[in-house]
């Protein structure tokens, strides 16, 4: 808790940008020691430029996100590699364009992740139109269970073979020089259903990726998934034949994403979300009047504590969700908040609080992600990146 800082905007996000490289050299470190790449995943933040510098600061091999509207901004240091490295990083798309997204898709990113032959033809078409000698790898996604995107695995040898022949007529014959090809296959767990990656499921898919090589020709690379790995990483390492991962959440909360609990070494404080107290006052715990839907359509309980002191945040839903939200200090605990409203209960708070002092947060995926949406919310960098 601290009064306004004078001439900071509030609400804002308070980004360490020197605690993100810190997490993504960490990171980058395991991964290397166990012969893998990391593509740093920057669709948390939205592709915050400085954000994204600090990663690549951090030795990560590439940058990857879901939205063409991140790597729209982030063009410049895929040219520099972010220090003048050469070459610069790869950028990984990891949503699949639609149709008619293909050519953006196609120059905005090296790779893409896809499981639908429709997209892979049109992907195929506009990489015709890439220069010479830059060739754009299509990889496809494999569901192993978390039944989101991706192909079922009896259909992978067969799918990619169809894909990669839809990919050569599209871009141009399939000669060496050919535009686009089937590049790999990957794989992704613990988001939609919070199925846990074990080694079972690597191992399926880098089996998976073998008999496809087999069926094409060439090795493919292999993408082992996201920040719920990296546990079984630091545990007992993956089975032989991954090439890389994909880390968004490990490296910019430094936590793991299966239970929430710190990585070892890495620093869980890169962002603050500080908001502005706009109304101090103490009242009824429980409604009064009988209660139907709130603005949300849910149904919120309270329990009866009698009277006690509240405190109104001029931040909603728009900017955070505030089941994310954990208050810095002790004894302040987040009631609820509607779409501009943040309400928490200060009674217990040992020290005073005043109308237009601020409250600072940490916050969880799904809130940083929120306020880094939120056209509201002031990003401001501290650290050397
Ligand atoms: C979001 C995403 C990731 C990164 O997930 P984290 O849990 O943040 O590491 C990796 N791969 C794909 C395909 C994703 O959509």
């Amino acid at each position: 808790m601290r009064v306004t800082s004078e001439g900071l905007p509030s609400p804002r996000l308070e980004i360490d940008v020197e605690a993100i490289r810190h997490n993504a050299r960490v990171v980058s470190g395991w991964c290397r020691d166990a012969g893998l790449g990391v593509y740093a995943v920057t669709k948390g933040v939205r592709g915050d430029p400085l954000i994204a510098r600090a990663l690549l600061g951090g030795g990560v091999t590439g940058l990857a996100d879901s939205r063409l509207s991140s790597f729209r901004q982030l063009q410049d240091l895929r040219q520099s590699g972010g220090g003048g490295r050469a070459p610069g990083p790869r950028f990984l798309l990891l949503r699949a364009p639609s149709p008619g997204q293909a050519t953006e898709a196609v120059s905005l990113a090296d790779e893409v992740l896809c499981a639908s032959a429709d997209v892979a033809e049109a992907v195929g078409r506009a990489a015709a139109g890439l220069r010479p000698g830059r060739a754009y790898g299509v990889i496809l996604t494999v569901d192993l269970g978390d039944l989101r995107e991706g192909l079922l695995p009896e259909d992978v040898p067969r799918a990619a073979v169809a894909i990669e022949e839809r990919l050569a007529r599209a871009s141009g014959g399939r000669d060496p020089e050919r535009r686009a090809f089937v590049a790999g296959l990957a794989t992704n767990l613990a988001c939609f259903c919070g199925v846990v990656p074990t080694r079972g499921h690597l191992e399926t898919l880098v089996d998976l990726a073998r008999q496809t090589g087999q069926a094409l020709g060439r090795r493919l690379s292999v993408s082992g998934g996201n920040t719920a790995v990296l546990p079984l990483l630091l545990r007992e390492g993956l089975p032989p034949g991954i090439d890389d991962l994909r880390v968004g959440e490990g490296i910019l909360l430094g936590r793991e994403s299966l239970h929430r609990e710190p990585l070892p070494g890495l620093r869980v404080d890169p962002f603050t979300l500080w908001g502005p107290v706009i109304e101090i006052a103490r009242k009824p715990t429980c409604p009064v009047g009988e209660c139907a839907e709130d603005a949300f359509g849910h149904r919120p309980v309270f329990v009866d504590r009698g009277r006690r002191l509240r405190a109104i945040v001029a931040a909603g839903r728009q900017d955070l969700v505030p089941e994310g939200l954990r208050p810095l200090t002790g004894g302040l605990e987040v009631v609820g908040a509607t779409s501009d409203h943040l309400v928490i209960d200060v009674e217990d708070y040992p020290g005073t609080l005043r109308v237009g002092d601020e409250v600072g947060f940490r916050v969880n995926y799904a809130c940083l992600l929120q306020a880094m949406t939120s056209p509201d919310v002031a990003r401001v960098h501290v650290g050397q990146a």
